[in-house]
């Protein structure tokens, strides 16, 4: 029989908490996880749970403990470059659960199941042998061993897996009291010029709060001067919402990290990697809720196959993660990457001006939020 390995896990957001739950609900191991923060902690996000999020975290029994948390967002009014709007309602909807009770929840439920929790304590680097193996991390005080080390710290992760490029998107949002959306229980998306391919949002949160914030490629130039940049766009394209809000407290910004791959390096003998720490965000929607749910509990469902304390994983169960993730996200990531350069064209953004055809575009909207 083998013997059951000691798990440790860097970061307590969806991602390392679905990998703890379910390695738990496996009975997988000795799990802890790492986390410098202290909960409940704030998480910069418009805090959206798509469908694709939805079904993940049925998948993994959860819905039912976050239902009290969340406000239904049942459609979106998707702003075009030109700044005609239409109004889509999808079969599904979203959820909206703030990230601050949602992150919280998930990590008390890992507790719950028998995961030990290590909050304010942040991991400094990898530990590795002569042979170059991870065997544990090193925080501020001391050193832990581990026979396996699963980053699931986000973005962007000091603990590098590969040496690609990062595709980075940089972000600014805040959170208003008394704005007023179209509906209650409908967002905006709003693909404005100056974006280029990406958008601004409004969400509605419980508590009669909106959040609203953007996303642009930090590529593009316009980037550089994001504080600016929202500003006009709260003007051009949230001023009605906002008329009368009252702002509560400073805008705040993180990196994202998005991809069109899957690395082939997310498994190491000792080590793999999770959720944004391993890119998995889909660019266009910059969606990764979903994508850090599903990699954790894949994560656990490969350690329960394939772990050996001593061997670790080979580069056999690498692929396998590879493809499992790969299977799942990549035709999404793909997805969300063609509306970006369609959303960038000079071409579309004249036809969608015109809004020749609201049906295709309504069409295109609905793929990058998840509800087709
Ligand atoms: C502005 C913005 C809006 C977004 N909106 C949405 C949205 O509406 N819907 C959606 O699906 N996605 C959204 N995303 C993406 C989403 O927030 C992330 O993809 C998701 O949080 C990734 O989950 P994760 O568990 O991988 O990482 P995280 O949620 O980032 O969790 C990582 C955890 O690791 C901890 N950590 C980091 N470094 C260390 C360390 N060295 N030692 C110990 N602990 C560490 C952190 O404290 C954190 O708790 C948005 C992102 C941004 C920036």
């Amino acid at each position: 029989m083998r013997r059951e390995p000691s798990i440790i896990i860097v970061g307590g957001g969806p991602a390392g908490s679905a990998a703890a739950i379910e390695l738990r609900r496996r009975g997988v191991g000795r799990v802890t996880i790492l986390d410098r923060s202290a909960y409940p902690r704030l998480k910069v996000c418009g805090s959206g749970l798509s469908p694709n999020a939805l079904r993940e975290l049925e998948r993994l029994e959860l819905k039912d403990i976050l239902a009290p948390l969340h406000i239904p967002m049942r459609g979106i009014v998707a702003v075009g470059p030109g700044g005609r709007s239409i109004e889509l309602r999808g079969d599904h909807g979203a959820w909206i659960v703030p990230r601050t009770d949602f992150d919280h929840t998930l990590l008390r439920e890992a507790g719950r199941l028998g995961a030990e929790i290590r909050e304010k304590t942040r991991v400094r680097a990898l530990l590795r042998d002569d042979n170059g193996r991870v065997r544990g991390v090193r925080t501020a005080d001391e050193e832990l061993e581990a026979d396996l080390v699963i980053c699931a710290n986000g973005s962007p992760s000091q603990f590098e897996f590969d040496h690609s490029p990062r595709y980075g998107i940089r972000t600014i949002m805040g959170w208003w009291k008394g704005a007023t959306l179209p509906a209650p229980d409908q967002g905006i998306f709003a693909w404005s010029r100056q974006l280029d391919g990406y958008y601004a949002w409004a969400f509605p949160e419980p508590g009669g709060v909106v959040n609203v914030g953007l996303t642009i490629a930090e590529r593009s130039a316009a980037s550089h001067g994001i504080r600016p940049l929202f500003e006009e766009i709260l003007e051009q394209e949230f001023s009605d919402v906002l008329r009368g809000a009252e702002s509560m407290g400073p805008w705040k910004g993180h990196p994202a990290t998005v991809t069109t791959r899957i690395s082939s390096e997310l498994v190491q003998p000792h080590c793999m990697w999770t959720g944004e720490a391993a890119r998995l965000v889909s660019p266009g929607s910059v969606e990764g809720i979903g994508f850090a749910l599903l990699s954790g509990r894949i994560a656990a469902e490969l350690c329960e196959e394939h772990f050996d304390p001593i061997r670790g994983f080979s580069s056999w169960h690498s692929q396998l993660y590879r493809s499992r993730l790969a299977v799942r996200m990549l035709p999404k990531f793909l997805a969300g990457e063609a509306f970006v350069r369609l959303m960038r064209s000079r071409g579309t953004i004249r036809m969608l001006s015109r809004l020749a055809d609201p049906k295709r575009m309504g069409q295109l909207a609905a793929t990058v939020v998840g509800e087709r």
